[in-house]
């Protein structure tokens, strides 16, 4: 394994979670987040913001501190269904064999938060409390979908800016549930169930405690999360954040413990906009979040038992990805990512990014 900081020999790493194989390379150097300036559509053109209720669908959930009517101003948070979206809690479940093919109908559900009534807003800078509300809607909307045993998992994901696959710019989360569990989940949840079968300990926790012996890849912790580049990080300066105590759920996390992702979530995104956001128009870099919890535990029929150990052998966490480069050929041909930046340089980057510049020494 290499360990110089700046040129290094390419390495290939395999992800203990997924089995995937990624090549650490330096080609470029640092990215210099070439990405695409995209297209910003004005808050008088957003249909998120305040007084532009009708044009959402009917909303599901909303906080209007101040009371009011369902789709009307005066709220600081809603949730509506996407207007495009790619399930729909209308249609039946339907399983079905065609020939060597599996057949599902795309029964689901496909829900966006609107975090903020303010269209400039990000993560980053809002205040606390707001990112206080957005993560109790996130607890809200998985007990609430949950209900529903058509929907086997729920996934909750932001894309910031429009090259990260937003198709709008004002502050938003969108929910997903799905009839099956997908593919790169379950392989997830697998690996956890067979390390935990092998080891009674949970994989992510034997993590959590490797990197904090080690010290090498993590970007900062507090009393109770705890951010750090993985090991075999597949995207420059992906970061990784998890609970310090092991909990397979989301919603199981204390008030306490609440606040603490609201403070590490804060502080990794300042943290990449320091080192990777443009600081002229205030952006922070193009990146995706998503939410990784158990999938949905309600009794399957004829398989009682299919999720018997998750309690001990998952643990949710949550993975950044900022977009700074493109998959090509190579990555969607092989399942192979190329990684120009080595997760240990990254983790230190991030470690010291919100230290002040040095002060320049006066020349004599
Ligand atoms: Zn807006
Ligand atoms: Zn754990």
């Amino acid at each position: 394994m290499s360990d110089k900081q700046d040129t290094f020999e390419p390495e290939l790493r395999r992800d203990p979670l997924t089995g995937i194989w990624v090549v650490i390379a330096n080609r470029s150097g640092r990215p210099s987040g070439e990405t695409e300036r995209e297209k910003v559509l004005p808050a008088s053109a957003c249909p998120f913001c305040p007084l532009k209720e009708k044009t959402t669908p009917p909303e599901i959930y909303a906080i209007r501190p101040g009371g009011g009517e369902p789709d009307s101003p005066g709220w600081t948070l809603r949730v509506v269904p996407n207007k495009f979206r790619a399930f729909d809690a209308g249609l039946p479940l339907k399983r079905q064999g065609m020939g060597m093919y599996d057949y599902m109908t795309a029964c689901g559900a496909h829900e966006v938060i609107i975090e903020t009534p303010d269209h400039e807003a990000q993560i980053r800078s809002m205040p606390r409390e707001q990112v206080g509300l957005i993560l109790d809607t996130y607890r809200l909307r998985l007990d609430d979908l949950r209900k529903d045993p058509r929907f086997r998992h729920v996934i909750i994901f932001q894309n910031y800016r429009v090259v990260a696959g937003a198709s709008l710019p004002h502050p938003h989360s969108q929910v997903i549930a799905t009839p099956v569990v997908p593919k790169l989940v379950k392989d997830k949840l697998t690996t956890a169930r067979e390390h935990f079968q092998e080891r009674e300990r949970c994989i992510f926790c034997d993590i959590v405690a490797q990197e904090t012996y080690d010290g090498r890849r993590i970007v900062s912790q507090n009393d109770t999360f705890v951010a750090l580049v993985p090991f075999a990080a597949r995207f420059p300066y992906e970061v990784n954040i998890f609970p310090k105590r092991h909990q397979h759920d989301f919603t199981l996390m204390t008030e306490e413990e609440k606040w603490g992702l609201v403070d590490i979530l804060q502080d990794s995104l300042q943290r990449y906009y320091a080192l990777l956001g443009d600081h002229e128009s205030g952006w922070n870099v193009p990146y995706n979040m998503v939410m990784g919890t158990a999938p949905n535990l309600l009794p399957r029929p004829g398989r009682p038992d299919y999720w018997g150990t998750i309690e001990y052998d998952y643990h949710w966490h949550i993975e950044l990805i900022p977009r700074l480069t493109k998959m090509a050929g190579f990555e969607w041909g092989t399942g192979f990512y190329i990684n120009v930046v080595l997760p240990e340089r990254a983790a230190s980057d991030l470690a010291h990014a919100l230290e002040p510049a040095p002060e320049s020494q006066p020349v004599a």
